[in-house]
């Protein structure tokens, strides 16, 4: 039977979610996105758009009246908001995983308790506890903010004692956590898929490269021992088990210096570390997201070519229009969110640079060099 999909969330993620719905007409009959920019990227490419913020009550309950099952692409809806709704429309995954994964010390407390091997870190509720958390972990140490945290801009690395006072001050009253500092030589993910029957699959582990916080570039597949990796797949699998949620998630990890693996955090969404399942897998990411939360047999998530998947990020210069970005190169494939402002990192796109033949991911590398400068975001005038 076909169904109207809602999704909270517009932006490049919806966006893709959409365009992998549109080629499954017998599943999907309509798309409504609700996000609170005008023709966000997800309208762009043909889904109806409720203009309201991702937290309004009123739009969410609007969303679910006109959709039969509901999923998003932001982890920061309110989900008590989301429960009261399930009675108008399917939620997947389920407002209680993501009340769960929504708040760093709740996911990490409930990975702890499932034997899942995390940072060591404990609750921060006032300075006092900071200052016993710093002397319990020493230097660095990683404070951040439990909720609403992207791209880094929820944590705070305090290098010394002197910058104790600086840290808890900069957030200004949030709820917090320390984390002991893990000095990772690589920080990998898996994206795993769970459907709702509780099938669940894993695509291989990729390798993420972040500057500035943000995710830069990833490679597929990582370039670690296969003992290492499938361990790292085996931990996302039951990660997923535990957490019982419908959909894909991103689940982020370190390699430690001596192969151990910790979960740093969990997306309960597709996620840009995916991004090169587009072109790289037998299922995209976001394919698999929609065969989960429509209790469809999973797709098979074999990686037929190494890929590099690069993130477009506005320059850190300026902010107003952008001059078109364009690649024309064979098996360069270059995604653009269809954004008209550049903003210093904003996301505004990715491209996959796909593997011909036997051409090995130091090669890829190599390639990648040589296109960097040709994505760099130019004012207009
Ligand atoms: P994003 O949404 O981009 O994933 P975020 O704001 O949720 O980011 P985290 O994923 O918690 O933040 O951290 C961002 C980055 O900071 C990590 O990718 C990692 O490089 C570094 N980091 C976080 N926690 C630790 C830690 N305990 N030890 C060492 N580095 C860390
Ligand atoms: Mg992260």
């Amino acid at each position: 039977m076909s169904k109207i999909l809602g999704i909270i969330g517009g932006g490049q993620l919806g966006m893709m979610i959409a365009e992998a719905a549109k080629k499954m007409p017998e599943q999907v009959t309509k798309i409504i996105v609700l996000d609170p920019t005008k023709n966000c990227p997800a309208a762009q490419v043909g889904a109806e758009q409720i203009i309201a913020d991702f937290k309004d009550k009123n739009a969410i309950e609007e969303l679910a009246s006109k959709s039969d099952i509901i999923t998003y692409e932001i982890e920061s809806g309110d989900s008590d908001v989301l429960k009261s709704v399930e009675k108008d429309a399917e939620i997947n995954p389920s407002p209680e995983t993501l009340r769960i994964i929504q708040d760093k010390f709740l996911q990490k407390s409930f990975l702890k308790e499932n034997n899942i091997p995390v940072p060591e870190f404990i609750e921060i509720s006032s300075f006092g506890d900071l200052e016993e958390g710093l002397k319990k972990f020493g230097f660095p140490a990683l404070l951040k903010a439990r909720r609403d945290a992207y791209d880094g801009r929820g944590n705070f690395k305090i290098d010394s004692p002197e910058q104790t006072r600086t840290g808890f001050d900069y957030f200004k009253g949030q709820k917090l956590m320390l984390e002991k500092f893990v000095p990772f030589k690589m920080e990998v993910s898996v994206i795993a898929a769970r459907n709702t029957k509780g099938e669940i699959k894993t695509f291989p582990l990729v390798e993420n490269i972040h500057e500035d916080n943000i995710l830069r570039e990833t490679i597929a597949p990582a370039r670690i021992s296969d003992e290492v990796a499938k361990k790292a797949e085996e931990i996302a699998s039951i990660t997923m088990d535990v957490l019982k949620g419908a959909g894909v998630f991103g689940i982020e990890m370190f390699v430690t210096r001596d192969n151990q693996i910790l979960i740093n955090e969990i997306a309960p969404r597709v996620h840009n570390s995916g991004h090169h399942t587009l072109q790289s897998s037998e299922t995209s990411q976001f394919e698999q997201h929609l065969r989960a939360i429509l209790g469809l047999d999973l797709g098979s998530t074999k990686l037929v070519n190494h890929t590099i998947m690069y993130n477009v990020l506005g320059s850190k210069t300026f902010e107003g229009e952008y001059k078109p970005i364009t690649l024309s190169e064979p098996n360069i494939f270059l995604k653009m969110y269809g954004k008209s402002i550049s903003k210093p990192l904003r996301k505004l796109g990715h491209f996959n640079l796909v593997a011909e033949n036997d051409e090995t991911i130091e090669q890829l590398l190599e390639k990648l060099e040589l296109l960097k400068n040709k994505v760099v975001t130019q004012p207009v005038n």
